[in-house]
């Protein structure tokens, strides 16, 4: 896609700090990371979001973010990584080239907010007519 900005650093219009690359998949560096190392992995091939997306490409990304998540712990000492995936702007997604953030953090830092809402019991009879809808439909 010609505007797209995850585009052009594919194709190496637009620089970017590369951490991996294979012929469906390239990750590099969030230039705003929430932590040391924080990391972007995407497809090579546009995709809007995960209804986008082709299945090889989500698998493989997937492949990679566990590749990933062992390098974020032998390289920099992560305690934990969060992986994190916008969908639409309802969630806050900005670049519309599907992404999977991958953010590691040791123990001393402090929580990450998206990793650590509130536990607030729902409504039970609301959980189960919401979940019923879910699997009708799948
Ligand atoms: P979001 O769409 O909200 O999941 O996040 C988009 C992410 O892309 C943000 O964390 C940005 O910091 C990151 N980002 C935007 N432009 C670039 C770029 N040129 N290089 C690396 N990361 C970028
Ligand atoms: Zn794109």
């Amino acid at each position: 896609m010609d505007d797209c900005i995850f585009c052009k650093i594919v194709k190496g219009e637009i620089p970017s700090f590369k951490v991996y690359e294979d012929d469906r998949v390239y990750a590099f560096a969030d230039i705003n990371p929430v932590s040391e190392g924080h990391t972007l992995i995407i497809p090579k091939a546009h995709a809007e979001n995960l209804g986008e997306i082709a299945e090889a490409d989500l698998m493989a990304i997937h492949r990679v973010s566990q590749k990933m998540y062992q390098a974020m712990r032998s390289a920099l000492g992560a305690d934990g990584v969060a992986l994190v995936q916008a969908n639409g702007k309802a969630v806050n997604q900005v670049v519309m080239h599907y992404h999977l953030h991958l953010i590691p953090r040791k123990n001393s830092e402090s929580r990450l907010s998206v990793t650590s809402w509130e536990l607030v019991p729902g409504d039970m009879d609301a959980i189960k007519v919401t979940s019923e809808k879910l699997a009708a439909v799948l």
